[in-house]
């Protein structure tokens, strides 16, 4: 999934859960189990050559994971006081993707690395059509809005 559905979902899970010893493992948990929702992401299209890694490099850095930050702003930040565990939460539901970075991105192919990209992808399930793709991240952001 995008990233502006995993960081708020791990920073929603740490708002509720106020054990960081069970919330932080919960919010990269769901991260996976997230992936295997049939979803679009800024990856689509890199496995089959049809996309290049600087356009989706782009797409992530530049919309993606800025609006994940606003995103959680915006529900659990704005007008409360600095909370690090939502900030922690939104890292740990991003971690799996941070962990691909060096290795889809900078060709970083360390055996760990590796592993955790089998281990990542045997869950991640992407369609290309965006709507389709797209529905269920919205509605996760929507059940995050209206159960927060
Ligand atoms: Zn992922």
């Amino acid at each position: 999934m995008l990233s502006i559905a995993h960081g708020p979902s791990g920073a929603f899970i740490v708002s509720k859960i106020s054990n960081p010893l069970v919330s932080i493992p919960l919010a990269v948990l769901i991260h996976y189990l997230q992936d295997r929702v049939p979803h679009w992401d800024v990856g689509q299209g890199l496995t089959h050559g049809l996309k290049r890694k600087s356009h989706s490099f782009i797409q992530e850095l530049f919309l993606d994971l800025p609006l994940s930050i606003i995103i959680t702003y915006l529900l659990f930040q704005h007008n409360k006081d600095f909370n690090l565990f939502v900030w922690l939460g939104w890292f740990a539901g991003l971690l799996p993707d941070f962990i691909e970075f060096p290795r889809l991105f900078l060709k970083h192919n360390h055996p760990l690395l590796e592993w955790h990209h089998k281990f990542h992808k045997w869950f991640h399930v992407s369609i290309p059509n965006k709507f389709w793709g797209l529905l269920p991240q919205i509605a996760t952001l929507l059940a995050i809005t209206y159960f927060k």
